[in-house]
């Protein structure tokens, strides 16, 4: 039988994983994809987290199942091989490529970007290897204003974007985004979009969040307006329960309306 999702891309924190929550990472949804991948479907955690802090994550969460993929910085490529995750090479490669082209743009720029954020806010700045520019701002207020004023910045300087989660944002290059590398692993994989299931929260899962990448989509209770927005316009499923428990509801959702149209029946339910 053929499966209706064979790919799926689920956000790590706020999505796939509760901190306070006992377990992290509800058992039934570890159990939906556990049985997917063993049917054959391929997982993906696609986070914002780089690649030390989402294995801090998962082995925290002691989780039953182990991603196939992970996507990280929303941006880099690691695929599960034996006990490791071992890089996309090519892919991490043009991306950090880019990154580092456009990112020396940006550098003449940030004393002035970071004046313009230290006169107005409270806000904590800093340099990591994926950004000249990393933000923590104190509210959510603050990060939308701040997040406008680098909107604006960004107009100028062509392929830089704004990434943006909570509150916290960095500068990214705009081919490289949670949607551009599902899209690479469904093309590595063999694996179409229509096969293909994303569920997020924030800000930072809209580009994957569209139906270009992923036939399904999910957001669970507690997404951001913006997230429910973008998947209801596209028909996406919105569940009424937060985190884990809102992404197994929309696997669930999924698999029903795909196995009811492979056995060729409607109903009104
Ligand atoms: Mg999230």
């Amino acid at each position: 039988m053929s499966l209706p999702i064979k790919l799926i891309s689920t956000d790590f924190d706020g999505t796939l994983h509760a901190d306070f929550e006992t377990p992290p990472v509800p058992h039934d949804l570890q159990e939906l994809i556990g049985d997917l991948q063993r049917q054959g479907a391929k997982w993906a955690i696609n986070t914002g987290r780089d690649l030390t802090g989402v294995m801090e994550g998962i082995a925290r969460a002691r989780l039953t199942i182990r991603p196939d993929y992970l996507v990280v910085v929303e941006r880099e490529i690691y695929i599960h091989e034996g006990s490791q995750y071992v890089g996309s090479e090519i892919w991490n490669r043009e991306c950090a490529d880019a990154h580092k082209e456009l990112f020396a743009r940006v550098l003449p720029d940030m004393p002035q970007i970071v004046d313009w954020v230290n006169q107005r806010f409270a806000a904590t700045i800093y340099e990591d290897p994926y950004s000249p520019f990393c933000l923590i701002a104190q509210n959510n207020g603050d990060a939308d204003a701040i997040q406008a004023y680098l909107e604006t910045y960004c107009t100028q300087v062509p392929n830089l974007a704004v990434v943006r989660n909570d509150i916290y944002a960095r500068f990214s290059h705009v081919a490289y985004n949670k949607g551009t590398a599902l899209a690479e692993i469904g093309r590595q994989l063999g694996i179409s979009k229509e096969h293909t299931l994303a569920a997020g929260d924030h800000l930072n899962d809209l580009p994957m969040l569209n139906v270009n990448f992923a036939r399904c989509l999910v957001a669970p209770d507690n997404a951001v307006p913006l997230v429910k927005e973008q998947v209801k316009r596209q028909n996406g499923y919105i569940s009424h329960q937060p985190w884990g428990h809102g992404v197994a509801r929309g696997l669930e959702f999924y698999l029903e309306q795909g196995l009811v149209s492979s056995e060729g029946q409607t109903n009104g339910t």
